[in-house]
């Protein structure tokens, strides 16, 4: 933007030292940020005819007092105030609370202003003010900032019109008149002034669509133009390996592939045999097959010479993958090896020593990959799976353990297209979209807590048919702030339940490792048929003899997490079922579980979950690197990411971004962001 928009607030006449100082703790510095500051609602005195207005929808309506205000007290400080109001053709009751002074104010017969939340059935506002006094004609709609300290909402408007009316005209527009014609969309000037006071919805729409296509465009080309970077300007491997011998591997595994796995093979192999830096994010749905894939990529980076390090979240997972692939390779002469904190002493200095010689072709392991002491002699290939669960950190560290080898990294949290095309947008990413033949789905139930003998007596009857069956706890300890169901206290009352007719295994984070594993072990060979457990259980964890997931508080987890967990069953050919049991108080908390019964559709729940949790919630952790947009909403204005992110994507590619002059804005903008040293994409 313009250098006049640089400079301090108080060069604003009427801004003076003192709201300077107001403005800069809040983060606004300069005239730019002043004019960028947002509203975060609008108060809106937009005349609707009642009839029009839906139930629990906010309204602002004008009418004229119908009956004397009466005041409750309920406690000193909490009263109730309601009266009759004529509003056109309307006799409806307003309610407004803790507001005791305006029964002196309110008189039978006055016009005023009431906008609140209109409850249909009661025919009833519940106000969240009140003016005296006809609805205001001029401004219909106000704008309302989010203020601190001594700054009121009046102020902040007053200090923005001042910054509009002297700098207004100083605001320069990054966008091309051809895109703007393209989407009709108005100017940058235009819509700045907009989205504080604007005119109309209509205005305010057309604001919002620029100004956030704006901030999307720019983001978007941010992306493209890393990608370009990373694609023209990395030294990866170019890998080469013989198709006959990777043919054969895939000729001899136990089950032919699927067109969606073969197709991401595909991918990956050519971004493997390219010099470029494979930076490649696989996405398949709980069950779908990933590990192959990920033995193929593997096999790939061995036959080029190099060795391939697969790093996992958890032990159980470690070892259920270095089994795995133990037999996928089993017919070659590839080497395998497994490093977690359980190896120790005389085995772990021999693997270390190995993995440095080179004589290690495959290292599997959790977090251990990662010390200082795990060197290889040439690693090709790191692949992480359940990447979210592995920070940004871990996985740069693994990576630096070789030169420049290729990356994947698989999850099987499905992610929402939206979140995929933002927070991974940096990436490739593949996607295994069909699950292999024959594959029942999973039945599922949600029941309420007081049927849990009926549970149990469900799973009696699939213990008699030969059948496992996991029993999920949110919490291993008693924690009367949360009034969860406690493992252990689970455990017991199953035992007793059971009469020690089953055994009933315990499983949670608080367990040693090798306690884990001999209860894993126990359950993997059905000496144990009810696996009691927290959710360390939620990934990767493969007993395909295991029919029922039963999920306790199910109202605790989100939607991924109990898409997780019951992926667990429904991994071997019998008929699998899961059990939600949860009396969720919320209408969000019912339609979670509702949703769960519904589908088995990973992307389908995941989208869903988008839209229930919003993004920031989706992974449960602030460190996923999601980037904050001032005006768009990833959810709400998908269409527009997806409108800019093609536009970014062509004109990343195109000539005349780079050299024409109308581009000139969005070019600085890419050089002032430090994605380009300037000349490097010319
Ligand atoms: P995930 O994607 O959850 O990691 P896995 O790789 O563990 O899935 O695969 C789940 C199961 O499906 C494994 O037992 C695996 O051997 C089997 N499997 C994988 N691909 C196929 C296929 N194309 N046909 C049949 N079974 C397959
Ligand atoms: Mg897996």
């Amino acid at each position: 933007m313009n250098r006049e928009l640089q400079q301090p607030v108080t060069a604003i006449k009427g801004i003076g030292e003192e709201t300077g100082a107001a403005l800069e703790e809040m983060g606004i510095t300069t005239i730019e940020q002043l004019l960028m500051y947002a509203p975060y609602r609008y108060e809106d005195y937009e005349r609707k005819d009642l009839a029009e207005v839906k139930h629990d929808e906010k309204v602002t309506v004008e009418g004229k007092v119908h009956s004397e205000p009466s005041l409750t007290y309920y406690t000193k400080k909490k009263s109730r105030l309601a009266f009759r109001l004529l509003a056109g053709r309307y006799l409806i009751t307003v309610v407004c609370f803790n507001r005791p002074y305006l029964k002196e104010k309110i008189a039978m017969g006055d016009t005023i202003t009431v906008i609140g939340k209109w409850d249909q059935h009661r025919q009833t506002i519940t106000a969240y003010e009140i003016k005296l006094g006809p609805l205001p004609q001029a401004k219909e709609i106000e704008p309302v900032y989010s203020v601190r300290g001594s700054l009121t909402v009046k102020g902040m408007r007053r200090f923005i019109k001042l910054a509009l009316t002297q700098y207004g005209a100083a605001i320069v527009d990054p966008l091309p008149l051809s895109i703007r014609r393209a989407y009709r969309l108005i100017s940058k000037q235009e819509a700045i002034r907009a989205i504080h006071f604007p005119r109309s919805h209509e205005e305010l729409r057309q604001a919002r669509r620029r100004l956030v296509y704006e901030e999307f465009l720019l983001f978007q080309l941010k992306i493209h133009a890393l990608r370009k970077v990373a694609r023209e300007y990395s030294q990866g491997i170019a890998h080469s390996f013989s198709k006959e011998k990777l043919d054969a591997f895939i000729g001899q595994l136990p089950f032919s592939l699927t067109n969606a796995q073969r197709r991401v093979i595909a991918e990956i192999l050519a971004d493997m045999r390219s010099p470029y830096r494979m930076n490649r994010l696989l996405q398949g749905d709980v069950g779908s097959g990933k590990t192959v894939v990920a033995a193929v990529a593997l096999y790939a980076t061995v036959l080029s010479g190099y060795q391939g390090a697969l790093m996992v979240p958890t032990e159980i997972l470690a070892e259920q993958h270095a089994r795995s692939l133990q037999q996928l390779f089993a017919a070659t002469d590839v080497t395998v090896a497994l490093l977690t904190s359980s190896v120790k002493g005389k085995k772990r200095r021999e693997i270390l020593e190995q993995l440095a010689a080179g004589d290690i072709d495959i290292m599997i392991g959790t977090h251990a990959l990662i010390q200082e002491e795990v060197n290889f002699k040439r690693l090709g290939l790191v692949i992480t799976d359940e990447q979210h669960r592995f920070g940004v950190e871990q996985r740069r560290i693994l990576r630096e353990k070789g030169q420049s080898p290729d990356v994947l990294m698989m999850t099987a949290t499905p992610i929402p297209r939206t979140l995929a095309i933002t927070a991974f947008g940096e990436m490739d990413v593949s996607v295994i979209d069909e699950m292999p033949a024959g594959r029942k789905k999973v039945q599922t139930y949600w029941v309420k807590h007081h049927m849990f003998e009926r549970v149990l007596d469900f799973i009696e009857k699939e213990i008699q048919k030969g059948r496992q069956a996991y029993v999920i706890c949110p919490l291993i300890e008693e924690s009367e702030k949360l009034d969860v169901q406690n493992a252990i206290d689970v455990h017991s009352m199953l035992t007793h339940y059971y009469r020690g007719k089953y055994n009933i295994g315990l499983m949670h984070g608080r367990l040693s490792a090798e306690e884990k594993e001999a209860v894993m072990k126990a359950f993997s060979e059905n000496r144990v048929q009810v696996l009691v457990s927290t959710t360390v259980v939620e990934v990767g964890v493969n007993v395909p003899n295991a029919t029922v997931m039963v999920i306790y508080d199910a109202e605790r987890f989100g939607l991924a997490q109990l898409h997780q967990l019951r992926g667990r069953v429904g991994r071997g050919d019998e008929q699998s079922y899961c059990i939600l049991i949860a009396d969720p108080k919320s209408e969000v908390g019912k339609e979670r579980m509702r949703i769960m019964t519904e589908t088995t559709d990973g992307f389908v729940l995941s989208e869903k979950d988008l839209e229930l949790r919003g993004p920031g919630d989706f992974f449960g952790t602030k460190q996923s690197g999601m980037p904050e947009f001032q005006f768009g909403d990833i959810v709400h204005d998908y269409r527009i990411l997806e409108v800019a992110r093609s536009d970014a994507a062509k004109l990343i590619e195109s000539k005349a971004f780079w050299h024409d002059e109308p581009y000139q804005c969005l070019r600085l903008y890419l050089q002032e962001s430090g994605v380009l040293d300037g000349e490097k994409l010319d």
